[in-house]
């Protein structure tokens, strides 16, 4: 079976019925590339900037963060890199930024919420990633999005700083897309509003799960709330794409669930554009893509949002497309 997926690296990935669908990898660092070019990502889906910023002391400059979303964007050779803005917080913690202690970490100052106060720190990063998308093609994405004046302050705070780039004689790219997160259920319930201010959405179901079921997603005793297929998670992902497409815009989904082989036929029947994954499953999800078929997929997708539990949902997807 490895083999047969290895012949895959170099493919784009198409259904059964010509759908074509974009793999993409999550990646933490440049050091993750060599595995993202083995397995033929066509896109880095998701690039992590809060491992530059951790176990240090202090900051990365400007030209630091700069060199490392270089080195990514031309290793990736013009396919496209999503990079997310910083997303510290909640269980990821920055010790010299002397946050406070919260009650609630994942509900609190995390993320977005940190750059638009903090805004000198944010300045930074987005020059940094102005200057790397000169180099290839880079798209910029906002974590933790829950509000439109969120997106309409970021997006302002990047134009303000690519003016200023360009007005210094900075190369820059002609445009860099712009896209939100969609983790918190607010945003997915009104995405049609989000649509209309965003180049793109990627779904984050690692939070929007947990926020959408309450339940935390490091703690084991609350885990088997944490339904990825239940309907109401199903629908929500059905409600963003729906209200995306409307606007001529495009959805992708970078949460643990974008690779999972249960997931994948729902997700290609709700209409999702792109999948996000870890490096390794991207060759065994193409696989299984190929033989799969939008069309037939969509009513079947839409039969799943009436089934009233995660278990029957799941039980179904395996008796109809995972027998081996
Ligand atoms: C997510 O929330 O699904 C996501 C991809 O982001 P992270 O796991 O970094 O919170
Ligand atoms: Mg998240």
């Amino acid at each position: 079976q490895k083999q047969e997926w290895a012949k895959l690296a170099g493919e784009q990935t198409r259904t059964k019925d010509g759908k074509h669908l974009e793999l993409a990898a999550n990646i933490g660092t440049p050091k993750d590339l060599n595995g993202v070019l083995k397995n033929g990502a066509e896109a880095i889906g998701l690039y992590r900037t809060e491992f530059l910023y951790m176990d240090r002391s202090e900051l990365p400059s400007e030209e630091e963060q700069f060199e490392a979303y270089k080195e990514v964007v031309e290793r990736m050779d013009n396919k496209p890199v999503i990079i997310r803005t910083l997303d510290i917080g909640g269980d990821k913690e920055l010790p010299y930024l002397n946050l406070p202690e919260e009650m609630n970490p994942f509900l609190g100052y995390r993320a977005i919420r940190i750059c638009l106060e903090e805004q000198s720190i944010f300045r930074v990063q987005l020059r940094a990633l102005l200057r790397a998308s000169a180099f290839g093609n880079v798209k910029v994405m906002f974590p933790m999005i829950a509000t439109l004046e969120e997106v309409r302050q970021a997006k302002a705070i990047f134009k303000e700083e690519e003016e200023r780039l360009r007005s210094e004689g900075v190369a820059v790219a002609d445009k860099v897309e712009l896209g939100i997160m969609v983790e918190i259920p607010s945003t997915a319930v009104a995405a049609d509003l989000f649509a209309k201010e965003v180049d793109f959405f990627s779904i984050g179901t690692n939070d929007l799960i947990q926020y959408t079921m309450a339940a935390d997603r490091m703690n084991e005793q609350v885990s088997y709330l944490y339904q990825p297929y239940h309907p109401a998670i199903l629908r929500l992902v059905k409600m963003v794409v729906d209200a995306a497409h409307k606007e001529g815009k495009w959805v992708g989904m970078c949460g643990e669930m974008a690779g999972d082989e249960v997931a994948i036929p729902l997700l290609l029947g709700l209409g999702i554009d792109e999948l996000s994954m870890s490096a390794t499953s991207i060759l065994p999800a193409r696989s299984q893509l190929l033989g799969l078929s939008q069309q037939e997929l969509s009513s079947f997708a839409e039969e799943m949002l009436g089934l009233d539990s995660a278990a029957e949902v799941e039980r179904r997807v395996r008796e109809r497309f995972l027998t081996t």
